[in-house]
């Protein structure tokens, strides 16, 4: 204890003695002057005096004057009724210790008041010392158990020595009481915390909604409060704060180091560097998570937390980085869902979602989807790293190449597309974008885009629609030439319509006598011999309009109809060759188109192997025709399918050959014993024979029969005789005719 003049204890009331006690004299040691102090310090253990003697007040000032326990000193209350003292603990909910004086205006007015303070204001904590001032009486073992009593002391024990280590002993009582019940409350609030706030999603609700449950924990305004969160470890990110509030609210989603507040930036960034709670300036909170990246929360905190409180705030800190962990991985679910895995760009579904929220915007706005040509060819000729490259440059290059006011997204594989001003998403601009090489991999590479774009304010359709009429247009640009641009028109929009209409119709019509099959001729181009034909699919509709196949089966491939239509002519191709076979005209082979999504079908091996058993037909006499672009998109596919072909004896053509992209070394590499020249090239014979010529050798060098569709003309029989073209097939010698038609035209043709 200092010995030096420290102030006196401060009291609420400084009454004169009411007359000399003998038993206080003892504890009057000098001049007995009280000096009144008006307000409690902020970390004095506050006392309060219950007694109606005046004199006892007195005393037990001057007994505790100057007095430190555990280095905090005392602040005296002083009551002189029950009433009295009862409102002074209801209204100061930190008093630590009650003297208390057991008969008083009545024989139990003491014991009373602690029933009152126990029961009605539910102080557990509160320590009571009961004084008396007849050594004789003495409480019942039971009263004091009861009513928790703290200590028991007659008036003549309270020397400054004895009341010194009698309150020692009751505020360290207290103490461990109050943390004891702090903690519990704190708990009870985290958990409670962690309850409520499990319903907010998103990081930044609930951090706030974490800060706002600490503070009241605290007992303070959930003001001046930022959260941050330390950026993807090597991902290069800043911290950047991901709440605030309070005075701090303009600094949400501002990197941490561009936060303007130097001493608040240091303490977070210690704090995420140390992945500690720190409690100097301010308190900075930690919270750790399991991808390493962590939180800090700063908080404005005048003064430095107790240990009771940092213990709780610690405790809290604990608690609720499982929940921020239950946030993250939320936010990661979100992060999937809405972002591009390889380009970390938006995907189809953000995208969607920002065409759905447009509000009407200052500037004309235009959506615009932007295909990579030969994308599937740079895959699988350069591998699918590079492939990823290319796409890293393209989304790269849209991304530094239009403004900030404009989104992009990857829709698919090779499809991106973008949405902004009409001025920044416009064909030109975006074709300037890839006018120049992109850098892949240390390498030059040049790629076009074919775009289709859609202004906003120039048609009706929002959300979803607009992605579609873009699709059109891209569609549109795509028929036109590779890496052109088109704009959506009204036009297209009933183009698409109609194709509705006739996939309804087609719907309908799949199993009805509308669709059937004709056969065309094929002949040895030397003697004009018949040796087989091909199967063509027809649709004659109700009103006997016939709807040509080039129209209605990209719509039935679309629409998952191929696979009905397709199964349909090859049951009927092999039924009418079996038959011609059984009436004699052995020789014969049948030739079936089959598309691309046929094909591709895991069943369709199966199902030819099936109609070849049914049918009964020599598989070596039936020849599937695939399109020379269907060779240019899955190579290898392709391949395994056209051997598994093979390997059940039928022979396979390529179709439509010079028409589509495919390099002549993938040509080598399928296994077809048939070319044939497209029909377009035969009609061009008289101006340009090179093509012709280029085919037949092409064919020929690989070891293949080639064939010309499409001939018309008795000269453009004998060009093709004259390049050495093996076999034809055109309305020189028969258009594709009905089953009884087709056996009556081999009769004339056979007996020739
Ligand atoms: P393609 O396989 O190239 O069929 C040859 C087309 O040329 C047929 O048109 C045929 O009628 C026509 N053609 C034959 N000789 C001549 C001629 O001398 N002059 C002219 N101008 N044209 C001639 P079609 O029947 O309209 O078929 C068009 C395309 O539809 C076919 O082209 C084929 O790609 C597809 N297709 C037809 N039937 C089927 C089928 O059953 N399955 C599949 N997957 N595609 C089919
Ligand atoms: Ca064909
Ligand atoms: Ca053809």
């Amino acid at each position: 204890m200092s010995d030096h003049a420290p102030p006196a204890p401060s009291t609420e009331t400084s009454s004169a003695a009411h007359g000399a006690d003998d038993d206080l004299l003892v504890l009057i040691e000098d001049d007995g002057d009280v000096i009144a102090s008006p307000s409690i310090t902020h970390n004095a253990w506050q006392i309060l005096v219950v007694d109606d003697d005046a004199d006892v007040h007195q005393a037990t000032d001057m007994a505790l004057r100057d007095l430190l326990i555990e280095g905090r000193p005392l602040y005296i209350h002083h009551a002189y009724s029950r009433q009295e003292a009862f409102a002074l603990v209801q209204a100061h909910d930190d008093i630590a210790v009650m003297l208390l004086d057991v008969v008083m205006e009545s024989e139990d007015a003491g014991l009373q008041l602690v029933g009152e303070v126990r029961h009605k204001l539910g102080r557990e904590a509160l320590r009571i010392v009961l004084r008396t001032g007849q050594p004789g009486y003495a409480p019942e073992l039971e009263t004091i158990r009861n009513y928790d009593i703290n200590d028991y002391r007659t008036k003549s024990e309270l020397t400054r020595v004895r009341l010194f280590t009698s309150l020692t002993t009751a505020l360290r009582a207290y103490r461990q009481m109050r943390t004891h019940e702090q903690t519990r409350r704190g708990l009870e609030m985290v958990v409670r915390a962690s309850t409520e706030l499990s319903k907010l999603h998103g990081m930044q609700l609930f951090a706030e909604g974490v800060v706002n449950q600490l503070c009241a924990l605290l007992g303070m305004r959930p003001e001046g409060l930022i959260c941050a969160q330390a950026g993807l470890e090597n991902s290069g990110d800043p911290a950047r704060v991901i709440a605030a509030a309070g005075h701090y609210g303009e600094l949400i989603q501002r990197p941490l180091d561009e936060l303007g507040i130097p001493s608040v930036q240091a303490a977070l960034e210690q704090c995420l560097r140390e992945r500690r709670s720190l409690f100097a300036q301010g308190m900075v909170l930690y919270f750790a998570t399991s991808d390493g990246r962590g939180l800090a929360a700063y908080i404005d905190h005048p003064d430095d937390l107790p240990p009771l409180d940092r213990h709780l705030v610690e405790v809290f800190c604990s608690s609720m980085s499982a929940g921020f962990e239950n946030v993250l991985l939320y936010g990661r679910l979100v992060d999937q869902a809405y972002v591009d895995p390889l380009l970390r760009i938006a995907n189809l579904n953000q995208f969607l979602q920002q065409l759905s929220r447009l509000t009407v915007a200052p500037t004309p706005l235009t959506v615009g989807v932007l295909d990579i040509d030969g994308f599937t060819s740079i895959n699988d000729m350069l591998g699918h790293e590079f492939g990823d490259n290319v796409l890293r440059a393209v989304s790269t290059r849209l991304h530094d190449g239009l403004g900030p006011h404009c989104h992009i997204a990857r829709i698919s594989a090779d499809v991106f597309a973008a949405l902004g001003p009409s001025q920044e998403v416009s064909g030109d601009t975006l074709q300037h974008l890839f006018s120049t090489p992109l850098q892949v991999s240390g390498q030059s590479v040049r790629i076009s885009v074919t775009i289709g774009l859609v202004r906003l304010d120039e048609h009706e359709e929002r959300g979803p629609d607009l992605l579609k009429d873009a699709h059109l247009a891209l569609k549109r640009a795509k028929l036109q030439q590779r890496g052109s641009t088109c704009y959506f028109s009204e036009e297209m929009g009933h183009a698409a319509r109609a194709r509705m209409q006739l996939l309804n119709s087609l719907r309908a019509a799949t199993g009805s006598p509308q669709l059937f099959a004709v056969y065309q001729p094929k002949v040895d181009l030397q003697t004009g011999q018949a040796i087989g034909m091909e199967a063509l699919l027809r649709w004659r509709q109700p009103d006997g309009t016939m709807v040509p196949p080039d129209q209605f089966i990209p719509v039935a491939e679309q629409a998952g109809l191929m696979m009905v239509l397709g199964t349909f002519v090859m049951h009927n191709a092999c039924t009418q060759l079996k038959r011609l076979h059984d009436m004699g005209f052995t020789e014969l082979t049948m030739a079936i188109n089959v598309s691309q999504v046929q094909l591709r079908e895991p069943d369709f091996i199966p199902l030819l192997a099936n109609t070849l058993a049914e049918t009964d037909v020599r598989p070596d006499a039936v020849e599937l025709e695939i399109t020379e672009s269907m060779a240019a998109e899955d190579i290898n596919l392709i391949r395994r399918r056209l051997e598994e072909i093979r390997a059940l004896g039928l022979t396979v053509a390529i179709d439509d050959f010079g028409t589509g992209f495919s390099s002549l070394s993938v040509l080598r590499h399928l296994p077809a014993a048939r070319l044939k020249i497209d029909r377009s090239f035969v009609a061009e014979l008289d101006r340009d024979v090179s093509i012709a010529r280029m085919v037949v050798n092409l064919g020929h060098s690989q070891g293949m029969k080639v064939i010309a569709e499409g001939i018309e003309t008795e000269a453009q029989r004998n060009t093709l005789l004259a390049l050495g073209c093996d076999e034809g097939q055109g309305w020189l010698y028969g258009k594709p005719m009905l089953p009884n038609d087709l056996v009556t035209w081999l009769q004339g043709n056979l007996h020739h």
